[in-house]
């Protein structure tokens, strides 16, 4: 009797970062050794890069350390302002 991994783990883990417009979403990156905050420079990132793995990918411009943390931040909620 094998019980399985469970079933409630997302099938789909992997994100890709096109999934991600520039339209609707802004990639903010955050540097755990210095506190350095920044957004994503798309250009850099290699296409088929998933979210998963774009914190290895990062390093930092400020201080050099590898390995940041981001936060997708979505930029349209709420829909369009006017000010
Ligand atoms: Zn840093």
């Amino acid at each position: 009797m094998d019980d399985g991994p469970p079933s409630n783990r997302p099938t789909c883990e992997a994100n890709q970062l096109s999934d991600f417009p520039p339209d609707s979403f802004t990639i903010a990156t955050f540097c755990e050794s210095c506190g350095h905050q920044g957004q994503l420079d798309r250009d850099r990132v290699p296409d088929g890069v998933t979210v998963q793995q774009l914190p290895k990918l990062l390093r930092c411009s400020k201080c050099g350390a590898k390995e940041g943390s981001i936060r997708i931040v979505y930029t349209v909620a709420g829909g369009f302002r006017h000010a």
